[in-house]
């Protein structure tokens, strides 16, 4: 099998007790087919704790948890799960993250979630060096099974050249906002609709940028990703949506010009706290299209994934300059931080999207 890794990929060793947002914190930890049967099988004491701390919620299989996150994350900062029972016994979950492992069938991907840390430094350092985020390509076999139901080679030889299209995009200097990315993914979309050739994403180059106002922000924002729960599971994240909220929120209902206003200013902060933060974002976009762009093998929706992208990209500056707003600098480590927790949060916006329009 040609197995594609992400250029930082090799780079990453999960930093243990010191990672600040342990990989088990702010979010349900799910449990796959074969661990679940293992543990409803195990016997004596231990099986009888790992069942008592399991539980279903719309056929979805997961740890309880309690008011720290997962139970078997310890005061240690530990999993007290591996300690005591090794791998064999986390769910596979556990075992792989951060590492997002896709088996297209004809070749895979391995790529980081940036929703650790540590990967997230990781991006953050690259980014900041000019590396772009590229795959290295070896053969080897791999132990995780195909994980799409499509098996139309040809379209996916073209998302592949799609998506490195996009990407140079990015890097002839097309913000990663561009209404071109909008326009290209609803030209491919009704392609596919219509069976008419699919279009090249070097044909747009609308500069123009999608306008991201304080209405939507607050559409995606109360649509899924704020949830007063975070208060216990992921606090750090909690004090920034409170900041959102007492920015936004009242201002927005009054006067949505004033909260468009407060806005701008805030982007005017993060231009200025952080260095080259244009280029950071059209970083983080183009990291977002190698990571996630071939989704759209399995549902064909370009417009959604590539809006998807930016609506991401754009709450991630905002919740950055709510971080650095009192702060004289940020350091990369408080960086990668604020990209951890919102990247564990940011899949909710994905049904968000409905409320907004391209
Ligand atoms: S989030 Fe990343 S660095 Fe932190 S404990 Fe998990 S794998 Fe390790």
């Amino acid at each position: 099998m040609q197995i594609r890794r992400i250029s930082i990929y090799e780079d990453f060793q999960c930093t243990g007790a010191a990672c600040p947002v342990s990989c088990c914190r702010g979010w349900r930890v799910p449990i796959d087919e074969e661990m679940y049967k293992k543990y409803l099988t195990e016997k004596g004491i231990f099986g009888t704790v790992l069942r008592c701390l399991i539980e279903k919620k719309d056929d979805i299989v997961s740890f309880r948890n309690t008011v720290r996150g997962c139970p078997f994350w310890g005061t240690d900062r530990l999993c007290s799960l591996q300690k005591k029972s090794g791998t064999q016994y986390m769910p596979l979950v556990c075992v792989q993250f951060p590492r997002q492992l896709c088996n297209f069938g004809f070749f895979c991907e391995e790529t980081l979630y940036l929703a650790c840390p540590e990967a997230a430094r990781l991006f953050l350092k690259a980014a900041a060096g000019n590396q772009p985020f590229v795959f290295h390509v070896t053969e080897g076999e791999v132990r995780y099974e195909v994980n799409t139901t499509n098996d139309d080679e040809e379209f996916l030889r073209y998302l592949l050249q799609a998506r490195t299209e996009l990407i140079q995009m990015l890097d002839d200097g097309i913000s990663f906002d561009s209404m071109a990315f909008l326009q290209y993914g609803r030209d491919a979309q009704n392609a596919c609709l219509s069976r008419t050739p699919l279009p090249s994403p070097l044909y747009y180059n609308d500069k123009n940028r999608y306008i991201f106002d304080c209405t939507m922000m607050n559409q995606l924002f109360f649509n899924g990703f704020y949830h007063p729960s975070l208060k216990t599971l992921s606090p750090f994240l909690y004090r920034l949506c409170r900041k959102y909220i007492k920015s936004f929120c009242g201002l927005n209902r009054r006067s949505p010009d004033a909260a468009n206003r407060r806005l701008a200013a805030l982007e005017a902060v993060f231009r200025q706290k952080i260095p080259d933060s244009d280029k950071l974002l059209n970083q983080y976009y183009a990291y977002y299209l190698q990571t996630s762009f071939l989704d759209i093998f399995e549902d064909y929706s370009f417009s959604k994934h590539l809006l998807f992208g930016i609506a991401k990209a754009n709450m991630l500056w905002v919740f950055i300059a709510l971080y650095a707003e009192k702060r004289s600098f940020v350091t990369t480590e408080e960086l990668a931080r604020i990209i951890a927790v919102y990247e564990r949060r940011a899949p909710q916006l994905e049904d968000a999207l409905k409320h907004i329009t391209a």
